[in-house]
């Protein structure tokens, strides 16, 4: 397995916002900006053929045109996106928006499925969306991918809650929304963290959609199960895991 962090930032500082890549074809979250960054860590995005989305605010999918117009040029075609029923109308409004005249042709061309399902197989993966709790935003998912060898979690945009602490008890591996310094009903923060890292110490916890602040102190964090991401960093990086 690899995987690779295209984005750790919120939305007003110089990371990206915060997006996932496994295994070179697996995205989670397309938010504002990440095609680009893909391009920036010599990615290609015609091998993206599965975008699975955590939620509906845009710094989580707002590259979906780009994204759909750049794949309608290639010769794989196949894309599925992985959300709730009301996701396709808001992507497809949001395509329409972006490209007006091109965006029937588009959409005629690319082999473009949905799947709104809670259990799913990616490849050798068994995935599970998770319901969060991301303050008054419903609904809000989390994912577990699970192979033979690991299971990892992302949590999406989510407050602590009693899900997020499932994850944390059944993931090797979970990327964690750790906006703030201290969580509150819509994000968690790096008290939040911590005491996750203390409760399953075999567990390893990335942290993700920072802001400035939030980095700043999370980089100043001893705790050897807490990993502090940059952009582009691979966390798990190889065939065997
Ligand atoms: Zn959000
Ligand atoms: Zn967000």
């Amino acid at each position: 397995m690899n995987l690779q962090i295209i984005g750790s930032g919120g939305m007003w500082n110089k990371e990206n916002s915060a997006s996932y890549l496994i295994d070179n074809h697996i995205l989670i979250d397309i938010p504002n900006g990440s095609c680009k960054n893909l391009y920036n860590f010599g990615n290609n995005i015609e091998n993206i053929d599965n975008v699975l989305i955590t939620h509906f605010h845009g710094d989580h999918y707002f590259d979906i045109p780009f994204y759909l117009l750049k794949k309608s040029k290639e010769d794989e075609l196949d894309v599925i996106i992985y959300c709730n029923k009301d996701g396709k109308k808001k992507i497809e409004t949001l395509f329409k928006l972006g490209f007006p005249s091109a965006s029937k042709k588009v959409l005629k061309r690319l082999n473009l499925k949905y799947n709104f399902s809670k259990n799913f197989k990616i490849g050798n993966y068994e995935v599970t969306r998770i319901i969060v709790s991301h303050g008054d935003f419903k609904p809000a998912y989390g994912y577990i991918f699970k192979n033979d060898n690991l299971t990892i979690g992302f949590t999406g945009d989510t407050g602590y809650c009693d899900n997020v602490d499932y994850m944390a008890s059944i993931c090797d591996y979970l990327i964690c929304d750790c906006s703030l310094i201290l969580g509150n009903e819509s994000h968690m923060g790096i008290d939040d963290i911590k005491k996750l890292a203390n409760k399953y110490p075999n567990h390893k916890f990335v942290t993700s959609h920072m802001f400035s602040e939030t980095i700043k102190e999370a980089k100043k964090l001893k705790i050897k199960n807490i990993i502090v991401p940059n952009d582009g960093d691979f966390i798990i990086n190889g065939e065997d895991v």
